[in-house]
């Protein structure tokens, strides 16, 4: 999976750095949707690559940006370009859909990109008080804003999710998605936790309503941070109790179907959770 940088190490921890000239930056662009753009430099291999401030200073030089520290790898520095775009992009980069590096390379860089989008976000959210509506400002100790006028404290939200792999026998439920969400790519029932639940509980409630089928020996197996919906996605494994027919949430998904081990394609690309799972389940692994 993508966050598995070793022997990269993320070092998460907040301090309120200045940026210097060969720290990397991230810009982004959009209002939380699927096509919401970061500016890199892309390869035709897939390689990718960031700006440096000095690249950014170079072609803007009487810009007055504020970049905010986001996290480290290794020797690495990442900075966030807040609330603005560079009027003049570096040379050979480009605005490129976020999502996209699902499969691009290195890794370390594709994960880093999903960690700042997901900072991206909040940094996008919350530039007023939901509390009083004053504008926020950043805390210069903790990763957070703070409201001058009432003290409200808003840490980055992590929303946890799970990811199902429903088994029976030697088959897999896998499913694709209806509408624009469809990619055409088999995926795995799945779906965020609710008030006051369990993440076994979502797993049980999720399987229900997306296929109709109740669910016994549910297990953990795996989690991964998954920037692109803020979230944190614990893969659990379940088998299905009793009636194997299913009922298709037609709203949420195009179609669900039990697949046999032997009929699944090998994957190509491991860096999401339901690739891993679903390779997990087709080398018998699961
Ligand atoms: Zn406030």
């Amino acid at each position: 999976m993508f966050h598995e940088i070793e022997p990269i190490k993320l070092n998460n921890h907040f301090t309120d750095f200045a940026p210097e000239d060969a720290d990397l930056i991230f810009v982004l662009t959009g209002t939380g949707r699927k096509d919401d753009k970061v500016l890199m430099k892309k390869d035709e291999d897939e390689t990718i690559a960031l700006p440096t401030l000095a690249q950014i200073k170079a072609c803007n030089p009487d810009a007055d940006y504020t970049y905010r520290y986001l996290f480290s790898m290794d020797d690495a520095r990442f900075f966030l370009l807040e609330r603005a775009v560079p009027a003049v992009l570096p040379e050979g980069f480009a605005w490129e859909i976020l999502r996209s590096v699902r499969t691009t390379k290195p890794k370390y860089l594709s994960f880093a990109a999903t960690v700042a989008y997901h900072l991206f976000k909040w940094n996008l959210d919350n530039r007023f008080c939901g509390r009083c509506g004053a504008e926020t400002v950043h805390d210069h100790k903790e990763r957070a804003f703070v409201c001058p006028n009432c003290g409200n404290m808003i840490f980055p939200r992590i929303q946890p999710a799970v990811i199902i792999g429903l088994t029976h026998g030697d088959t897999i439920c896998t499913s694709k998605y209806a509408g624009a969400r469809g990619t055409g790519n088999r995926a795995l029932l799945a779906g965020f936790c609710e008030i006051g639940e369990t993440a076994e509980e979502t797993v049980a409630r999720e399987v229900m309503e997306e296929v109709g089928l109740k669910v016994k020996n549910v297990r953990y197996y795996k989690s991964q941070p998954w920037g692109f919906e803020s979230d944190l996605l614990l893969g659990f494994w379940a088998e299905v109790d009793g009636d194997t027919h299913i009922h298709l949430d037609e709203e949420e998904l195009a179609s669900a179907e039990f697949v046999p081990r032997s009929e699944l394609e090998p994957m190509k690309n491991l860096n999401s959770l339901t690739a891993t799972m679903i390779e997990a389940f087709r080398k018998g692994e699961a």
